[in-house]
Parts: C-alpha cells; structure tokens; sequence
C-alpha cells in the first residue's frame, strides 16, 4: 500500500516524540511491504516563529493532499513563552483549531487502557484495576452545546447568560455511524451516552442512534445516562468497549477515563471526519518542561500511529504488530521517567523508540 502522511512535529517534546513514532512506522512499513511517504508542515509556535502565524494556507493544503495526518503536540509554556503574548487568534493552539476545522474533523477518539504492567499507576483500587480495562471513548467535536448559540443579556438589572445545545440528526447519524464501524474492529459493544431523562437533544441522539443500530446486528448497543457513566468509569471500567456521546459529555468523560489509566504518556487519539482520513496526534500536550531533554514517553504518539493504521488504512495486522510490541517492551521491564516504578529499567524517548522497533521487526 502506498501511503502519504502529513507530519507536524509541533512545539516542546513534539518533534522528538513524533521522531520516534516515524522510526515505529518505518519497521512497520518495511516489515509488512508498504511504501509510506512523509511530510513535514510546521503549526503551532514553530509556524508562529516562521511565518508569523501558527497555521498557513499551505499547511493545510499539504495536510488536505495527504491521506492522513500524525501530529506531535503544539504550544508553550503558557507564562512565560512570548507566543502567549500574541492575541489569541495567533496563539499556537489557534492552529489547532484551524486545522480540525479546515479538515472537518468531527469524530474524536480516545482509548483509555489500563496495561497490566501498569497496574499501579491506577489511581482505583486494586480489585477494580486488576480487571485492566480497554475502551475507546468516541465523543462528537463539532456540535452541542460548545457551537451553539450564546449570549450574556441583563433583564431588569439581572445579569443572564444563555446557552443553547443543537444537534440535528444528521450529526448524530455520522458519529454513530462511526462509533459502530470502529465497535467492529473492537469488542463489538457500544455504549450510547446520553441525559435522555431531562434533554430533547439527548431524545433525539438515543432516536438516531437505534435507528443506526439496526444496520449493525452484530454489535451490542446499550444506552446509559451520562450520570451514571461518570460512575461506572471509576466502578467497573472493564464493562466498556465503545463509549459513543456528545461533544460536552464527551469532554468530562474523556478526562475522566485517562485519568484513571494513570499515566498520561500511554495516551493515544484521533480526530476523523467522514472519510477514512484522520489527524492522530498524543492525548498530551508539549510539555515544554521536558522538551530537548530526551525524557518524554513517545508510546501515547507510537500508539497514535497504530491508530492511524488501523482506522485510516484498515491495516489492522500492521497496527496490532505496533500494539504488541509496545506491551512486550513494558512486560520487559522498561519505564521511561513518567511510568517508573521499582524494578524497572528507566529509558529515554528515543530508547524507548528503539526497543520497540527491535520488538517489531
Ligand atoms: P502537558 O500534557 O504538556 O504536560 C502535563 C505534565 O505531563 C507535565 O509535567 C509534562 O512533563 C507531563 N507529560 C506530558 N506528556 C508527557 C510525555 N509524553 N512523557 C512524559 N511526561 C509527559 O500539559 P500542560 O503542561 O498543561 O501544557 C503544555 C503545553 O501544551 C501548553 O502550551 C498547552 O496549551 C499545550 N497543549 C497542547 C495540546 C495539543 O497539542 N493537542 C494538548 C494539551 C496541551
């Protein structure tokens, strides 16, 4: 398979993680006979330092070109950086969100697992995190109550603030669509997040998701109010496979199921619109304290690269080759800072890159 990615290595850690990720690729790519090609735009500071801006039209048309996009992390250290100075339509992160708008990307995906390995990082009792955990929380990006209408009025001389949360069904219809393709791949289970108890939006999200469900008999659909998931997730995460909601719900629940993996440097995503097409990028951000010090974990981008793989390209072997190896290297016995724990060997970004490629190949 011939294959064109648009990488932006981005700001602090960003390049060296998105380094190691290429080097996972490569092994990849060589071992299983596929030809990928890459390239380079800049976004974030390291455009706002170039060019003045923290994206330009061309990026996103060499992004648009390709077939998909493998991201680092963008931004500074937000008090002291000069880029925090600018106004915040040319602050980095402004480049982030031009370019999920340019690319239309309104599905977000973001699997949380708890890796027997690391177990301890968990912040849930024992007899819950032995279980490990493995789900995918795919919430909507472009709609409900984050795009809709807002105001902040005085009536009478009490100040009022209005927000208003939309979704028509055709909306609902493309992420459910989505969040049971990807069930597929998975454990063929999808839990519909909703307040279909109280919201007129959440009636018509459950409505439209049934109605999306009958094209899918061989995946288990259940509904659960968001409440209640908030709960589950610290009760009894290995109920979950495909956690499918709103853009709101979906940005708590999200949070709160990477937190209870414990380690943020494990932590993959993708933003997909209706196409195969895709930016995969880590859960984390640049982390500027790090940055240059060969220190950061490179798993959360290489396991953004397996998602690539497999959700893009349907190259589903390929990704699970980069899945195992990074479990091998942990059953190994190497940490890098951020995941240590006694016993272990502690290794740096780019050893952690190598032995993973040594356990590909
Ligand atoms: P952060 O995720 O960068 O860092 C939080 C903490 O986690 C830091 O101590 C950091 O050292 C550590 N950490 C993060 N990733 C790590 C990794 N791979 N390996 C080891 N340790 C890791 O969050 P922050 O400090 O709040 O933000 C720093 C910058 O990143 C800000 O400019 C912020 O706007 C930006 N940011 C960007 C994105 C993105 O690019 N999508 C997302 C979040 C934050």
């Amino acid at each position: 398979m011939k294959l064109k990615i648009t990488c932006i290595p981005g700001d602090g850690i960003g390049p060296e993680i998105v380094a190691e990720a290429r080097k996972v690729l490569d092994a990849v790519v060589e071992k299983y006979g596929h030809d990928m090609q890459y390239t380079d735009i800049l976004m974030g500071g390291a455009s706002i330092d170039v060019h003045g801006v923290p994206l330009t039209d061309e990026a996103v048309e060499t992004a648009k070109s390709a077939d998909a996009v493998l991201m680092g992390s963008i931004g500074g250290d937000t008090t002291t950086s000069p880029w925090y100075k600018l106004p915040p339509n040319l602050r980095p992160e402004a480049g982030l969100l031009g370019i999920r708008k340019a690319l239309n990307l309104f599905a977000n995906l973001r699997p949380a697992v708890l890796y027997e390995e690391l177990a301890q990082a968990c912040p849930l009792k024992q007899e819950i995190s032995e279980n490990g955990f493995d789900m995918l929380i795919m919430r909507e990006l472009t709609g409900g109550l984050y795009f809709g209408e807002r105001k902040t009025v005085e009536e009478n001389g009490v100040r009022k603030a209005i927000d208003t949360l939309t979704y028509d069904e055709n909306e609902i219809r493309r992420i459910a669509v989505k969040g049971f393709d990807i069930a597929r791949k998975r454990k063929k289970k999808v839990t519909s997040v909703d307040k279909a108890n109280v919201l007129d939006s959440s009636r018509l999200w459950r409505a439209v998701v049934e109605e999306v469900a009958k094209d899918y008999p061989d995946v288990t659909l259940e509904h659960m109010l968001v409440d209640n998931c908030a709960m589950q997730l610290v009760k009894d995460p290995a109920q979950f496979d495909v956690i499918l909601t709103e853009n709101m719900f979906g940005d708590i629940l999200s949070d709160e199921a990477s937190m209870v993996t414990g380690s943020i440097g494990m932590l993959a995503s993708a933003s997909l619109n209706d196409t195969k097409f895709g930016l995969y990028e880590p859960s984390h951000g640049s982390a500027p304290d790090i940055a240059g010090k060969d220190m950061a974990n490179p798993i959360a981008t290489i396991l953004s690269a397996s998602m690539m793989l497999r959700y893009s390209f349907d190259l589903d072997k390929e990704a699970d080759a980069i899945d195992e190896a990074v479990k091998q290297v942990l059953r190994d016995g190497y940490r890098t800072g951020d995941i240590m724990s006694e016993g272990c060997e502690k290794v740096g970004c780019k050893k952690m890159g190598d032995l993973i490629v040594e356990r590909i190949k």
